[in-house]
């Protein structure tokens, strides 16, 4: 029997061993922490439910997709509900956007701010759409390991410009400012500077308006213990708490998975869904490959970090929709000091999560759950003693809440904690505490970014936010299927076709 390891269970790992599961190959799960999810853990405390990480589904037909495989349905694991408005945008001075999936609501909003940029808008939506077939339908889930393979994907992106940036290419179709920082913070949500990101990134909005933003009833961690459920069924082995220290490599291929309490297996596919630079440096570190690569891979830029305050109310706050933003005094400059610091900057934009607007049992019957997330420099570009600085910052956070949005918020917090780019670093071996690996830049994208195949270890491969795509849950899901089509090629393995749904599910990929 043909057997492989997949190294960390974030979204990228879990639907990487499905996939290989379902494939027949005798899949290991090793996750360093108690529960599976990555980024996507769950706490619970005092009888309230935060989910850590993702709480935007996007995408649902990715994740569906891997159910389908060997012909089972995602509703025996998950209910997925939609979520609309999608997010609620506000500003400082009283402008307020409900940026939803319905068009005639869009542009009823748009017209009454600046009616100049109706038209402007549908063309860029025309744009993303574009860009959603080209760069997300058609290569989304390709490899790119090799120059040649990126070439021939280069001149339909070049056309669509995406060698200028989100920000860039959006203000050709839109003027008025509050709708362009509408139309182009997504890239945020993935790790990227909105200035600097290629264009292609605009592909977000049209993802949204397709298929709309789901989320899971009993919260993102109901999502990942589902795919954690179907794994298990399909006969993969889970082993939580198990960190794994190295993989050995002998002959040029990787032998043997190593965990931290000295136990040993030998595999014949080995992949990472764990920090990229931790696996080169850390994991393959006594090869001469991992040395040069963790070497190599620390010149590099890697994306923000977050800082991200969780906490519970003994009351429900129904003003507030399900996801909000709420944009501060700057955004260009912002996000500058965001990407490049040298310093934690003393203004923030936000993103409040409140999970209790859509399924309220994550809290206890008349309270709310709430996060709070705010983009702040990774451990590289701004030297922040996190420990010092972080119950601050919350403090900080809490108190413009209160002033601006949530009148008596303080009073009512019975529980919080907080997670900081110093936990992205210890709790997840994130390389400078970034939240979303490798910056998503065009320079370290796709044939530059990292491959799904090691380019030297035949029987190496990587999943996950460091990996082409990238970031994002789609991101992620993305990633293990181009790993996935690899292994499986590698290993003279198939999914099963026996089923009416699974053979569907073949078609479709
Ligand atoms: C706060 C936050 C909010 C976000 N919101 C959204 C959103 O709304 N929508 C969206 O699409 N995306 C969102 N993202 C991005 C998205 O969550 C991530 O890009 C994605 O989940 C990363 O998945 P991954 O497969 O790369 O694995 P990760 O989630 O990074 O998981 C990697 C796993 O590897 C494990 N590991 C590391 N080292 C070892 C080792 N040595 N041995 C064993 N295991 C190891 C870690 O413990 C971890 O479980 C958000 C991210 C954050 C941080």
């Amino acid at each position: 029997m043909t057997t492989a390891a997949v190294i960390g269970s974030g979204f990228g790992g879990l639907a990487l061993a499905v996939r290989l599961q379902a494939a027949g190959i005798q899949t290991t799960l090793y996750e360093k922490r108690d529960k599976l999810g990555g980024r996507a853990y769950v706490y619970t405390q005092d009888g309230y439910t935060f989910d850590a990480g993702p709480t935007v589904i996007t995408e649902p037909a990715s994740i569906e997709a891997l159910f389908a495989l060997t012909g089972a349905n995602i509703r025996d694991y998950v209910e997925l509900m939609r979520v609309d408005p999608f997010y609620r945008l506000l500003w400082e001075d009283g402008y307020s956007f409900d940026y939803c999936q319905d068009e005639d609501a869009l542009l009823r909003q748009i017209e009454a701010k600046s009616p100049g940029d109706v038209d402007g808008y549908k063309r860029f939506h025309d744009y993303s759409e574009d860009l959603y077939v080209e760069g997300y339908q058609k290569l989304g889930a390709v490899p790119f390991l090799n120059f040649w393979s990126m070439i021939k994907a280069a001149p339909q992106l070049a056309k669509l410009q995406g060698y200028r940036s989100v920000y860039g290419r959006l203000s050709d179709f839109i003027k008025d400012k509050h709708l362009r920082e509408a139309f182009s913070f997504h890239s945020l949500l993935v790790g990227g500077d909105p200035f600097k990101t290629s264009a292609v990134y605009s592909l977000i909005h049209a993802l949204e308006r397709r298929g709309g933003i789901w989320f899971p009833r009993g919260g993102t961690g109901a999502l990942v213990h589902g795919l954690g459920r179907f794994f298990s069924d399909l006969g993969g082995e889970i082993r939580l708490s198990t960190p794994v220290a190295e993989v050995t490599v002998v002959d040029g291929m990787c032998r043997e998975v190593v965990a931290e309490s000295g136990e040993r297996r030998t595999f014949d596919a080995v992949a990472s869904n764990a920090d990229v630079v931790h696996t080169y440096e850390k994991l393959l570190g006594r090869s001469k490959r991992g040395a040069s690569m963790g070497r190599a891979l620390k010149g590099k830029r890697f994306s923000n970090s977050l800082f991200v305050a969780y906490f519970g109310t003994n009351r429900r706050f129904e003003n507030l929709v399900h996801h909000t933003i709420i944009f501060g005094p700057r955004y260009r400059e912002l996000i500058a000091d965001i990407f490049s610091g040298p310093q934690l900057p003393d203004d923030f934009s936000l993103y409040l999560h409140r999970p209790t607007a859509s399924d309220p049992a994550l809290a206890p019957d008349g309270c709310d759950s709430f996060y709070v997330l705010s983009p702040v420099p990774n451990l590289e570009k701004a030297d922040v003693d996190w420990a010092v600085e972080g119950p601050k910052y919350k403090e900080k956070i809490f108190k413009y809440l209160e002033e601006r949005y949530m009148p008596g918020l303080r009073e009512s917090i019975v529980t919080d904690r907080i997670f900081t780019p110093a936990h992205f670093e210890t709790e997840l071996n994130a390389h400078a505490g970034s939240a979303f690996s490798i910056e998503p830049i065009l320079t370290q994208s796709a044939y530059f970014r990292i491959h799904n195949r090691d380019d030297q270890i035949p029987n190496l491969y990587f999943v996950g936010a460091g990996a082409h795509p990238g970031a994002g849950v789609p991101g992620v899901v993305g990633s293990a299927k181009a790993t996935a089509g690899l292994i499986l090629e590698d290993l003279g393995a198939a999914y099963p076709a026996e089923t009416a749904d699974g053979r569907a599910a073949l078609a479709a990929e």
